[in-house]
């Protein structure tokens, strides 16, 4: 029989970053700062066997990230990114009457890949400030037989924060899954991680990519109760995390101090940006609509003429995220903070 491709994949186009030689990047929150110790690094790959299969659980690594956290490490799956792993769970944990759950205004991942394993699934609205009442999401869970909910908290693009004690009220109020994406709690101090172990409905997502400074080495973890990480393990590809990043994010993980001071230098440095912002946004209220209050490494702002100001940075080798009636910007160093905040005024002032 003639092979065709399935009705819920024909007109897919592949992902598009923003591709070129831009001198300041903030298009993609990863972090600024690279590892500067690159001979502690070296030096302990000189002595790794790739001709030998990665070990399939990752002990050395979960160990480290357990460590880190303060989690069990017995509670941790590796993944290549967290991306991986929420490909996983999409395309593997649910029935064919299930239904998922996603926000609007939320990781855009989550919905292209409910779209590519035909999972049905619904959108769910935030408020008008594009905040979370988790009593109203709680009783649309209930009313609406939702399977599975996934959101990222803080959440990318809003950079706004869930309260830990609103997102255990989730949790408990209901029997659905909750695939928390935690990618940007390191920045924000409301991680509900030391609470994994007392749910059966609960996965939580963190990636590597942002706080920890590894984008690069694409690595992440799914942290769950023992149950649950048995069956993750038991469905992921054995040898998934290969050698090189097992022991990089090995390494790195176990280096707490450096990460944490990096954490602090971003948080920083973010919090200048969004005083840069607010800035603009009194200086040019016709324009810069709302900067949102940000608990992430990013500031994420509604503009009229969103795009026009993408579009003029970009000619100034700055790149920054352009979505719409939105703007969402990384922060980066204080000097590049400076150069994005500079040049981003003229462009208003000429508009
Ligand atoms: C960046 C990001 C990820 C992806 O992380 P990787 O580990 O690089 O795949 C996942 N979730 C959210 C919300 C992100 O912003």
């Amino acid at each position: 029989m003639k092979y065709t491709i399935p009705n819920n994949l024909v007109g897919m186009t592949p992902y598009k970053p923003i591709i070129g030689d831009f001198k300041i990047r903030m298009d993609a929150n990863e972090s600024y700062i690279n590892i500067d110790d690159m001979n502690m690094i070296l030096k302990e790959l000189n002595r790794l066997e790739l001709n030998r299969y990665p070990d399939p659980y990752a002990k050395k690594l979960c160990s480290a990230f357990a460590k880190y956290y303060g989690v069990d490490e017995s509670l941790i799956t590796a993944s290549n990114g967290s991306d991986e792993m929420i490909a996983l769970i999409f395309s593997t944990l649910f029935k064919s009457n299930n239904k998922v759950a996603v926000f609007e205004n939320d990781f855009s991942m989550y919905e292209v890949y409910c779209n590519i394993y035909g999972i049905n699934y619904t959108v769910l609205k935030k408020q008008d400030d594009l905040t979370i009442d988790v009593k109203k999401v709680s009783k649309e869970i209930e009313n609406k037989n939702i399977t599975a909910l996934i959101f990222s908290n803080p959440c990318n693009p809003t950079s706004i924060g869930l309260k830990r004690e609103d997102v255990l009220y989730l949790v408990k109020n209901t029997d659905a899954l909750i695939i928390l994406d935690e990618a940007y709690m390191d920045f924000w101090d409301n991680s509900v991680i030391d609470k994994v172990s007392d749910f059966d409905n609960l996965i939580i997502l963190k990636t590597c990519s942002k706080a920890i400074g590894l984008a690069g080495i694409r690595l992440g973890f799914a942290i769950a109760n023992e149950k649950i990480t048995n069956l993750i393990r038991a469905i992921k590809s054995p040898y998934n995390v290969n050698v090189l990043t097992q022991k990089v994010g090995e390494l790195v993980l176990s280096k707490k101090e450096m990460l944490k001071n990096a954490c602090v230098e971003i948080i920083k440095n973010k919090n200048e940006l969004q005083k840069m912002m607010n800035t603009l946004k009194e200086e040019f209220p016709n324009i810069i609509l709302n900067v949102y209050n940000s608990k992430t490494n990013f500031i994420f702002i509604k503009t009229r003429y969103s795009k026009i100001i993408f579009e003029n940075l970009l000619k100034n080798s700055i790149a920054i995220r352009y979505m719409g009636d939105y703007l969402r910007i990384n922060t980066s160093n204080t000097y590049e903070n400076e150069v994005l905040f500079n040049t981003m005024k003229e462009i208003l002032k000429n508009l």
